[in-house]
């Protein structure tokens, strides 16, 4: 039988063939809502030679992972993962595996991704009601005990960090009123993780996920899930087949178990990336990392005053790894981010939403939250206006 024939019209010649085709990518500052950069080591990491997902070496950098997402999130769960994939697929696998059609899903939201965890918890068939708040705001306990009271709901979703907003959502006694509601409480921790204080099990958090892109300094496509005794219960209780087989927690956990039952390819070398990024949370320690973002974002938020800049977040709920900021009359937000990148290579990014044209948001995550960075960045901003 004749193969066929090649064809020759695509649009390649010798630039493929050489030096001048290979992948050049000049370097950015990345000081917007994510990616972050990611730290030097982490890509050192990510480059590593490969071996098979069932290999013994990566079996115990499967374990050494787990380990480190325990501390990095303060919590004792058995079931602690990376999930193949970005923060918005943790975050779906959190939704698939609790949700079964018709549970009442309570959502608290108070920017965008509050309004995606509405919308995804939607296609899984959940009876979904919510409340909301400006953008920028935060809830009261008051506010979240009145809601549960009312709709009595199966789950409350909340977001920690609001990446779209910058306000950071105070969660010390959430979990306990969930508890007494005999609600699960999950909570969005992309933007929090590694930044900024978090515990899971002191706040009786039952189901977290977050990214690896925001203050953990690795490159996007791995993010971490954690489920507490009491969403697993749920889990293992439900009638139907989990709605989604990629993001089925029972068979993946089967694999990040004891039994290491093959479920999908594991992304070995974001595997080992991610592994770098938590060891280097674990070298610098919560604490002082936590006191290092808090420190340069208030640089960078004096700095911003004596620009004559304004944060859109009151200083009480900002974030210190992403800072809202609003745009002053008469100033073309996109022209200033457009020149940042242009002549200093900088990106921060704008408002979203609600926000949109209002704000420019501004990350200062893992890595990235420096001094040298901070006035770095300021200086770019001064010169730019
Ligand atoms: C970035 C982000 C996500 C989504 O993560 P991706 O990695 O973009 O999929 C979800 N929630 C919050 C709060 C985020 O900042």
């Amino acid at each position: 039988m004749n193969q066929p024939s090649i064809r020759t019209d695509y649009k390649i010649d010798d630039r493929w063939r050489l030096q001048t085709g290979q992948l050049n990518v000049s370097p950015r500052f990345l000081f917007g809502p994510g990616p972050s950069n990611a730290h030097p080591r982490v890509l050192q990491a990510l480059g590593m030679v490969q071996v098979g997902h069932l290999d013994p070496q990566f079996l115990e950098i499967m374990t050494e992972v787990q380990t480190l997402l325990r501390y990095a999130w303060q919590t004792d769960n058995r079931f602690t993962i990376p999930v193949s994939g970005t923060g918005s697929a943790a975050m779906e696998a959190g939704l698939a595996n609790l949700i079964e059609p018709g549970d009442k899903v309570l959502i608290a939201a108070n920017g965008y991704f509050g309004l995606r965890l509405i919308d995804m918890a939607q296609r899984y068939r959940a009876e979904v009601v919510s409340i909301q708040r400006p953008w920028g705001e935060v809830f009261s306990k008051a506010e979240i005990a009145g809601a549960l009271e009312q709709h009595r709901p199966k789950i409350l979703g909340i977001v920690h960090a609001e990446t779209s907003t910058g306000a950071c959502q105070p969660l010390e006694g959430i979990g306990e009123l969930c508890r007494d509601h005999d609600c699960l409480l999950l909570v969005d921790t992309v933007t929090s993780l590694g930044g900024v204080p978090l515990f899971i099990d002191q706040w009786q958090i039952d189901v977290a996920y977050s990214g690896s892109q925001k203050c953990l300094s690795c490159p996007p496509g791995i993010a971490p899930l954690t489920m507490s005794e009491r969403a697993l219960e749920k889990l293992n209780a439900r009638k139907d087949k989990v709605a989604n087989w990629y993001l089925d927690m029972s068979l993946v956990g089967s694999y990040w178990g004891s039994e290491r039952t093959y479920h999908h390819t594991a992304p070995i070398n974001m595997n080992y990336a991610l592994r770098e990024a938590l060891r280097l949370v674990a070298e610098e320690g919560l604490e002082a990392r936590w006191k290092r973002h808090r420190r340069n974002a208030e640089m960078l938020w004096e700095g911003l005053g004596r620009l004559g800049l304004e944060c859109h977040v009151p200083h009480e709920h900002r974030l210190s790894s992403l800072t809202t900021v609003k745009i002053p009359e008469g100033v073309d937000g996109k022209a200033v981010q457009k020149r940042l990148l242009e002549e200093f290579d900088i990106e921060i990014a704008g408002g979203l939403g609600e926000l949109a044209g209002k704000v420019w948001r501004i990350g200062l995550m893992g890595y990235n939250s420096h001094p040298a960075k901070v006035s770095m960045l300021l200086k770019a901003l001064e010169t730019v206006l």
